[in-house]
């Protein structure tokens, strides 16, 4: 360790990591148990609320998945790591202020946007994006509320775009009968929107077959189980090429992925039950409707060698009242920091943020923003520690370095307005879930606007 790596003047190495959602709670935590040197962190967040996804992604009806905040809020008890929601990047401070503050910034704030189909009648009521329904019924603060729930109004068939694990927890939540979600930590207003939406059918559209199909087979398996709805599939869109048998040969989870689909062949829909169907090798060319979304056009496709889809030129029409698109999600720059525009990801080497080509001294990036939207939250860790050795590198060359005593970040922005939400605050927020949960016999249930959600800190503060 060189010299220099020494908080000679006294102080430990400050470190803000923007985004307090996985990827910026596995930075701190291995900042802060890792590094040869004293470091603090302030975790940032635009939100009041910590956890990123696993708060307003991860399904609802997924309890056990959403269990992991447990563990990822031993970071946010650790003393080197402190908690700063309520706080956006690039809206209630600048990156250059905040980075005047710190001796290094690692960027961790996802990657929220939704890529859309490109498709006439996309922007159509009865359109909406994976993004929005699920912000919607995990209770975000800045989910459309009003959009959403004109969207489901009197909705009796939706069509779900894409075969990844989003768009089947998409599929399996608007198809779950009312009592399956009740116990939930939905919003009460979510959970009557969707108890009240006479859904009948759900159909869920891959453009390619089911070898490329990237949902798990747990996630696939999951939906053979639920109370109220059918799981259909046509033997017809199983059938494969030798290139997709090559493929599925090659590639587990598509093989055990088939193997389900195949046994789910014989099912025949039922009286008084969902229809879910899972329906390969149709790609959407267009919304219908006038005032709203009345169908898909889609194109019957064939998959190329390469694994492309080719349209075949056959078109039908599928009913829809609801249509939900789920094909990816993508990154955005904040003011100050570009990405880049094909993947969505904030360009750099081993962590280290790359301005025009070269490490830019300081400046780190982690989880979906640094290596787009893929991967289960346990990924981010590995991701993070690839960072943060990049970050403690550079400080051991005394590429970063305590320089100096400044503000404290937290007192800089309450002067300029801004209420920042601490640990404590946070505590207050989680108290306040668990006794709404309670008075209806739930576990918890999410606050939904920002405004209760500081309600809860300002009373919990006595303010
Ligand atoms: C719908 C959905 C369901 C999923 N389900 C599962 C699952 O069941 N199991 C699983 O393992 N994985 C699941 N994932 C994947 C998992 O959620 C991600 O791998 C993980 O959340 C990515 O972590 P991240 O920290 O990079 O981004 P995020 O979790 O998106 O966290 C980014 C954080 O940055 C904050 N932020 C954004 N902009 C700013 C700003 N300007 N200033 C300050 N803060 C900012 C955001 O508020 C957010 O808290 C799911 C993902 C989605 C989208």
């Amino acid at each position: 360790m060189s010299d220099e790596t020494d908080p000679g003047d006294g102080r430990p190495l400050r470190v803000a990591v923007i985004g307090a959602g996985p990827a910026g709670i596995y930075t701190a935590e291995a900042l802060t148990r890792r590094a040869p040197v004293p470091v603090t962190v302030d975790l940032l967040d635009r939100l009041p609320t910590p956890f990123g996804l696993v708060r307003h992604g991860i399904a609802p009806d997924h309890p056990k998945m959403r269990a992991i905040r447990d563990t990822l809020h031993r970071a946010l008890d650790d003393p080197g790591v402190r908690f700063v929601g309520n706080v956006e990047v690039g809206t209630d401070i600048t990156l250059d202020d905040l980075r005047a503050h710190v001796d290094a910034v690692v960027y961790t704030y996802g990657a929220a946007l939704d890529r859309p189909l490109s498709i006439d009648g996309e922007d159509l009521p009865g359109s909406l994006a994976a993004t929005d329904l699920v912000a919607w019924y995990c209770g975000h603060p800045d989910a459309d509320r009003a959009r959403v729930e004109a969207s489901l109004e009197g909705v009796r068939r939706a069509v779900v775009v894409g075969v990844g694990n989003v768009a089947l927890d998409v599929a399996r939540v608007l198809a779950r009968a009312p009592q399956e979600l009740e116990p939930t930590d939905m919003p009460q207003h979510v959970l009557d929107a969707l108890a009240a939406a006479p859904v009948e059918e759900v159909t869920v559209l891959g453009r390619r077959g089911p070898a490329q199909a990237s949902f798990t087979t747990m996630e696939l398996r999951e939906l053979d189980g639920l109370e109220q709805a059918t799981v259909l599939v046509d033997p017809a869109d199983l059938e494969l090429s030798p290139a997709a048998e090559e493929r599925i040969a090659g590639d587990r989870n598509a093989t055990r992925n088939l193997a389900v689909l195949r046994e789910w062949t014989g099912h025949r829909p039922e009286p008084d039950r969902v229809r879910l169907h899972l329906r390969f090798h149709r790609r959407p060319v267009r919304l219908l409707g006038a005032d709203r979304v009345t169908g898909v056009e889609v194109e019957r496709t064939t998959v190329d060698d390469e694994g492309r889809a080719v349209g075949t030129g056959e078109y039908e029409v599928l009913p829809a009242d609801l249509v939900v698109r789920s094909v990816g999600y993508r990154g955005q720059g904040l003011p100050g920091l570009p990405v880049d525009q094909r993947s969505g990801t904030v360009p750099n080497e081993d962590g280290r943020v790359l301005r025009d080509g070269a490490p830019s001294a300081g400046e780190y990036v982690a989880g979906w923003i640094k290596r787009g939207p893929t991967g289960v939250v346990g990924t981010n860790k590995h991701d993070a520690r690839e960072t943060v050795a990049s970050l403690l590198a550079d400080a051991e060359a005394g590429v970063i370095r305590p320089s100096g005593d400044r503000d404290d970040l937290v007192q800089t922005l309450r002067a300029r307005g801004a209420e920042p939400v601490l640990l404590e605050d946070w505590r207050a927020i989680d108290a306040a879930e668990v006794a709404l949960g309670a008075t209806r016999g739930r576990a918890r249930t999410t606050l939904h606007e920002r405004e209760s959600l500081l309600s809860a800190v300002r009373a919990a503060a006595g303010r």
